[in-house]
Formats: structure tokens, C-alpha cells, sequence
């Protein structure tokens, strides 16, 4: 990955304050850079570059195969599709622009803006991800559905602005929780065979939100780097982990949805 000469690196006491955030890792921070020299810095080694193709590889290969990988002829219900795709590309597109450009000559208040951006991101997937969930549990309840999918929405503003406002990783993660929360009670009305759902798709949807968790745990206590400070600097930190654990948990996402979506053609309401 390493075709171009970058600028010398700074160590963590060194790096600007707002970028001193892992205090676990020590070398590798980029110096406060122009935009073309943030792009730049896609083309040598330092500490954010891991973080920055962890999620822009996945962004590429989602954007390119994604919409073949949709069976779109057999998708009644269309805008469900359209939402579920959307919702995998979101966390990865305010990710990359996040890891990419937080070093900005722009300072605190950009890195602080391209935060904002990688909360919204994974509110989206948490937002959008979850509406083909709640439309197709509820399927042969069209009124209780549509308020469904109101609360859920209204929840998630909320939830978007505890991510953006919060101060720490540890808030961070606990604002998805309440959406977390309320997905929970519709995998809780498929188990209990009350909500609709291809028989196999609650197995993916609970894969899903485990990954996403293991993911966020390993984040903010910053294994395995809190035992080496310095030995994961560039590669398999906490961060990165997190990021590979997320893409595993959109493909849990995207295959529950997609057995969920053919799966509406196949099912008749009771009443109908
Ligand atoms: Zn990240």
C-alpha cells in the first residue's frame, strides 16, 4: 500500500489535541494537512490508513455488487430495497471521509463536523437497516406497521443527536441503544412466531446486532492495544477490528433482509 513518501509522522504527545483520542496509540499521526494531502495520504503508511480501507474497500465492493446481489424481480415491495441498500453504504461513507480528513488544517471544528458525519453514518444503517425489519414483522398489521415505523424514526433522531452530542465512545454506544432496544422486541415477536420474517432471517438479524456489539465493546476498551501501547499502532487495533466487525455485521444484515423481501411473495396474511 506504501507507493508514495509521506510527511514525517508525529508520536501521540506530539499530534494535535483533538486527534489524541487513543492514548494506547503512540506513532503514526499524520500532520495537519491540506485536503489534496489528506488524499494524498491514502498512498503511504500511517496510523489512520488501516481504519481508512477497512471501510473503503468494503464502501467500493457494497457500491459495485450490492445492487446485482439485490433480487430486485422477485422485491414487491421496492422501497425497501432502495432504504436497504442505502443503509449499507451509509457507515462506510461517513467512516472513510471521517478516518480520511480528520487531520484537516481546519482543526477541531472539522474533525469535530467529520464526526458528526461517522455518527450519522452508522445512524443511518441503524435507521434505514432497520425499516425493512419492522415493515415485514408487522407485514398483516398495515396500521400498527406504519406507527411502527414513525417511533422508530422519531427514536432515531433522538438517538442521532445523543451520538453527535456525546463526548466519549462510552456515550457514543450507549445512544444506539434504545434502537437496539427496539429492534430487540421485533426479533422478540418473530421468535415468539406473532411477527412475520422468513424462517431464516432471525438468525441473521441476531448475528447482526451481536457482531455490532462485540464490535462496539472492543472499541471503547481498546483491546489489544491497551496490553502493547504501540505495537498495534498501524495495524489490528481496537478501531480496525471494530471496523471489520461492522462489515461482517451489514452482510448479516443484507442476507436476513434479502430472505425477508423474497420472502414477502411467498406469504399470505391470515386475513387476506
Ligand atoms: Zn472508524
Amino acid at each position: 500500500m506504501v507507493f508514495l513518501n509521506g510527511p514525517r509522522l508525529l508520536d501521540w504527545a506530539n499530534s494535535p489535541p483533538h486527534l489524541q483520542f487513543n492514548r494506547y496509540v503512540l506513532t503514526g499521526y499524520r500532520p495537519v494537512s491540506s485536503v489534496q494531502d489528506c488524499v494524498r495520504s491514502l498512498f503511504y503508511l500511517h496510523n489512520e490508513l488501516g481504519n481508512i480501507y477497512t471501510h473503503g474497500i468494503p464502501l467500493l465492493c457494497f457500491l459495485v455488487l450490492l445492487p446485482f446481489n439485490i433480487p430486485w424481480s422477485q422485491i414487491s415491495v421496492t422501497w425497501l430495497g432502495v432504504v436497504h441498500f442505502l443503509a449499507c453504504l451509509s457507515p462506510q461513507l461517513g467512516s472513510v471521509l471521517y478516518h480520511l480528513f480528520m487531520n484537516h488544517e481546519g482543526g477541531a471544528p472539522v474533525y469535530h463536523t467529520l464526526l458528526a458525519l461517522d455518527m450519522c453514518g452508522i445512524c443511518m444503517i441503524n435507521t434505514l437497516g432497520a425499516l425493512p425489519i419492522v415493515y415485514i414483522t408487522l407485514l398483516c398489521y398495515p396500521s400498527l406497521r406504519s406507527v411502527a415505523l414513525l417511533a422508530y424514526v422519531v427514536l432515531s433522531g433522538y438517538a442521532i443527536y445523543c451520538a453527535v452530542s456525546a463526548r466519549d465512545n462510552v456515550r457514543r454506544l450507549r445512544s444506539f441503544a434504545w434502537q437496539a432496544l427496539f429492534r430487540l422486541v421485533f426479533f422478540l415477536l418473530r421468535w415468539a412466531g406473532v411477527g412475520g420474517g422468513s424462517p431464516t432471517s432471525l438468525r441473521h438479524f441476531l448475528t447482526m446486532d451481536t457482531v455490532a456489539l462485540l464490535g462496539g465493546l472492543i472499541n471503547i476498551s481498546r483491546v489489544p492495544e491497551r496490553f502493547r501501547p504501540g505495537l498495534f499502532d498501524y495495524w489490528c487495533n481496537s478501531h480496525q477490528i471494530m471496523h471489520v466487525l461492522v462489515v461482517g455485521s451489514i452482510l448479516c444484515l443484507h442476507w436476513g433482509v434479502i430472505d425477508d423481501l423474497v420472502w414477502i411473495n411467498s406469504y399470505r396474511c391470515p386475513a387476506d
